[in-house]
């Protein structure tokens, strides 16, 4: 779905016929507000926002979207158009630009191609069993509890989720997780593996951390035979 976050009610319904008529689910916000509530409901996949709306700056707003952890596509449209104002726009998370008035293929066209990139991005969410990790937020999550992990020890988790319960070999975890050019020892891994085991039990302590000598780590679930 594209959010459009518009407060001006000749462009926003210009905008939201005109896209809804090519085919594309459109919501349209009139405040910017909103914003952060309806990306958090999930199922956006570009966001269309006006640089100035009467409750905030469309800059601020992507901001917080960003620090939120959201990287959906975002489509500034704004009536100024220097480059200072572009930059500020990229730096503020904003992937792409158009200047108010423009022609409406223009716009169709760059929401085809921010759709397709959105569709590529892997999944903000891993799941497996009653388990979600969180890539953005470095979360993992059960019923509605959220937890914030140590950087290593949730990337490691997220490896282990994607595989979905599969033997990860030590060394390519390591590579994965701390680059291959790193020289970190296997204690370290141990380390992190404990730190890991030990989130587990506070939040899901049916999931474990399992290492098998010689073959290496995997993620195992009680309930999951
Ligand atoms: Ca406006």
């Amino acid at each position: 779905m594209i959010l459009l976050v518009e407060d001006d009610v000749a462009i926003g319904s210009a905008i939201h016929q005109g896209l809804t008529a090519r085919g594309f689910p459109i919501h349209w916000l009139r405040r910017g507000a909103d914003l952060l509530d309806q990306a958090a409901g999930g199922a956006v996949s570009v966001v269309i926002l006006d640089l100035g709306l009467p409750d905030g700056d469309g800059l601020d707003l992507c901001r917080a979207l960003r620090a939120a952890g959201h990287r959906m596509p975002v489509l500034m449209l704004t009536a100024r158009g220097t480059l200072d104002d572009r930059l500020e726009g990229f730096e503020a998370g904003t992937d792409d630009y158009l200047p108010k008035p423009f022609a409406f293929a223009e716009l169709v066209a760059r929401i085809t191609v921010l759709a397709r990139r959105a569709e590529e991005l892997p999944p903000a969410l891993i799941h497996f069993g009653s388990l979600s990790v969180d890539r953005a937020k470095g979360q993992i999550i059960r019923h509605d509890t959220a937890l914030t992990m140590e950087p290593k020890a949730h990337a490691v988790l997220l490896q282990l989720a994607i595989q979905r319960g599969a033997l990860i070999p030590r060394q390519r975890l390591i590579d994965t997780v701390w680059g291959k050019e790193s020289s970190i020892s296997d204690n370290t891994l141990d380390v992190t593996i404990s730190i890991l085991r030990r989130r587990l039990s506070q939040l899901a302590p049916e999931f474990t951390v399992r290492a098998v000598k010689g073959h290496g780590v995997q993620l195992v679930c009680d309930l999951i035979p």
